[in-house]
């Protein structure tokens, strides 16, 4: 587990005002999309960011 999970897959468990709280399916981390925003997020998942996945 020494490899950085990318968060492939998230779901969102809790909404705030301008706050979403994602948790990673893959490892189970909880964040806030805010911090999330350079990734793909549910329904905004782009097929084109492919090249940058290893
Ligand atoms: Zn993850």
């Amino acid at each position: 587990m020494d490899t950085a999970c990318k968060h492939p897959k998230v779901r969102v468990v809790a909404r705030e005002e301008d706050v979403e709280y994602v948790e990673c399916l893959d490892c189970g981390q909880v964040f806030d999309s805010n911090e999330f925003r350079d990734m793909e997020i549910e329904e905004e998942v782009a097929q084109e960011t492919e090249e940058d996945i290893k």
